[in-house]
């Protein structure tokens, strides 16, 4: 193909029966502009940037490729705890999938218009809201995270009423699959076991198809999405991520962070932290993040129950949350350490990560473990850039102690071991503050910062000396800033 209208496109999702979504196609947008295409992402589906941004009429859901199917898909979900019955895709639609070395992967529209489910919405997205998305979509999948990718913006000067009058964006995203744990709750809470066995069967063909060789092929789809839910949260929690949302209808089948909203990087650090202005009670507080993954698992098991059959199945695959979690987060919590031997100083480790989250309230996360790899095994000679960082001292100069202690009988080396740790501790993360400075600026129509930053941020773990203030803390006017769920 040369462009997005030519590309060839398979949809298995509209395969379904129609009980599963609507078809219909996106509401045009006037005099629209490109803001950004992701030159990674472009490249998966096999198509140059500048193919991409020839396509503009179909990156903003003017024009629909030759091949799409385009359709709004159904589900519920647990919002905030609590059941909330039907949702659905209320302002995305999903136009079909692009054949990819790495398996077909399904493009959506977001913001295009509103669909029999967008309830009392607009169906729209603003430029504010879709530049976080493209962004960090691309800035996790720079990090190593699973996550859904952002192919493009689209802009146009069409009004959309927020908090304020804002201006309406279109993202192209893309993931094997945008089915969802409300997906299966859905049909669960209608009692609609043939329709959940449908979709059940439906996600292990296309995306588990080792389960069908497996006794309880159910069990096992609740097993390993409760796996790859733990091993994705461990992850979040690795880098500092907070999704801010982790209703169910957001939570994906696949394991993926999906549905990019009031999310942040965790910058003082506050174990507490909320970074969704909305969640007055903190339900997704950074420290909850694990659990509130374990309850979703159960909200997904309660829904699979009716194929799984035995309650003691279904709790057998949750039962593997916990220890893949802590197993994950140990693996990462001794890597960003820089400490290869796991096992060998079990207790001691577990005091040295204790005593570590014990010292960092107030300290910036990223800043922390990336200066970290700069630390001296033998002496106190390279401690001054991370020492700086605390108001506490003598604080630091114990834990310091017993971290070199630590060092010492792994007999670390200096140099091999902040490789290593710059693998693993992010440099650049996207601080609130450098989305809201691209924002500003994409709002005045100049799009610069939107690509530098793309640029910054798919490559993580890179020094780039270059773009140093891209690391730094965030000024002062940032500390008003606020992420809601008004997207
Ligand atoms: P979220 O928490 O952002 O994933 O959204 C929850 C539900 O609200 C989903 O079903 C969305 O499709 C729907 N939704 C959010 N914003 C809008 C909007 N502006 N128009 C229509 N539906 C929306
Ligand atoms: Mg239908
Ligand atoms: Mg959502």
């Amino acid at each position: 193909a040369t462009n997005l209208t030519s590309l060839p496109l398979d949809n298995s999702f509209a395969s379904l029966p129609p009980a599963f979504y609507t078809r219909l196609m996106p509401t045009p947008l006037p005099s629209p502009y490109l803001v950004a295409v992701s030159p990674a992402a472009a490249q998966l589906i096999g198509l140059t940037p500048q193919q991409v941004a020839d396509s503009l009429d179909v990156l903003v859901g003017n024009a629909v490729p030759e091949q799409a199917q385009p359709l709004a898909a159904v589900y519920s979900g647990h919002q905030f705890g609590v059941w909330a019955g039907q949702l659905g895709d209320g302002r995305a639609i999903l136009f079909g999938a692009a054949a990819t070395p790495q398996g077909p992967l399904e493009l959506q529209w977001k913001g295009a218009g509103q669909t029999p489910y967008s309830r009392m919405g607009d169906g729209r997205a603003v430029l504010r809201s879709s530049i976080r998305e493209f962004l960090c979509s691309e800035a996790m999948h720079g990090l190593g995270i699973p996550t859904s990718r952002a192919l493009s913006i689209a802009g146009s000067n069409q009004g959309v009423m927020r908090e304020t009058v804002e201006t309406a964006a279109v993202v192209v995203r893309l993931a094997p699959s945008f089915v969802r744990f409300g997906s299966f709750e859905h049909w669960y809470y209608r009692k609609q076991n043939d329709q959940l066995k449908i979709l059940a069967d439906y996600v292990i063909d296309h995306f588990y198809p080792e389960l069908r060789a497996s006794d309880n092929p159910y069990q096992g789809l609740l097993e390993q999405v409760t796996r790859r839910t733990a091993h994705m949260i461990a992850q979040w929690q690795a880098v500092g991520f907070m999704h801010g949302v982790m209703n169910t209808d957001n939570m994906s089948i696949l394991g993926l962070t999906i549905d990019y909203g009031p999310f942040g990087f965790m910058e003082a650090f506050d174990a507490d932290h909320i970074c969704n202005h909305t969640d007055q009670q903190g339900r997704y507080a950074y420290s909850n993040q694990p659990q509130v993954g374990h309850w979703n698992c159960y909200a997904l098991a309660q829904a699979l129950l009716p194929l799984i059959g035995e309650p003691e199945d279904a709790q057998a695959a949750l039962d593997v949350y916990q220890p893949a979690f802590a197993a994950k987060l140990d693996e990462l919590l001794h890597a960003k350490l820089g400490l290869t031997q796991l096992d060998a100083h079990a207790d001691a480790d577990r005091a040295l990560f204790d005593g570590m989250f014990a010292m960092l309230p107030g300290v910036d996360f990223t800043q922390f473990f990336r200066r970290l790899g700069g630390l001296k095994s033998q002496d106190a000679s390279g401690d001054e850039p991370l020492r700086d960082l605390f108001i506490d001292r003598a604080a630091f100069d114990a834990w310091a102690r017993q971290y070199r202690q630590r060092l010492q009988a792994e007999h670390s080396v200096d140099g091999d071991r902040q490789l290593a740790m710059n693998r693993i501790n992010p440099k650049y993360v996207l601080r609130n503050y450098l989305a809201q400075v691209a924002i500003d600026k994409a709002q005045q129509h100049d799009y610069s910062e939107v690509e530098k930053l793309l640029a910054i941020l798919q490559h993580p773990y890179d020094e780039q000396p270059e773009h140093d203030q891209y690391a730094a803390l965030p000024p002062d006017w940032a500390s008003h800033l606020e992420v809601s769920c008004s997207s």
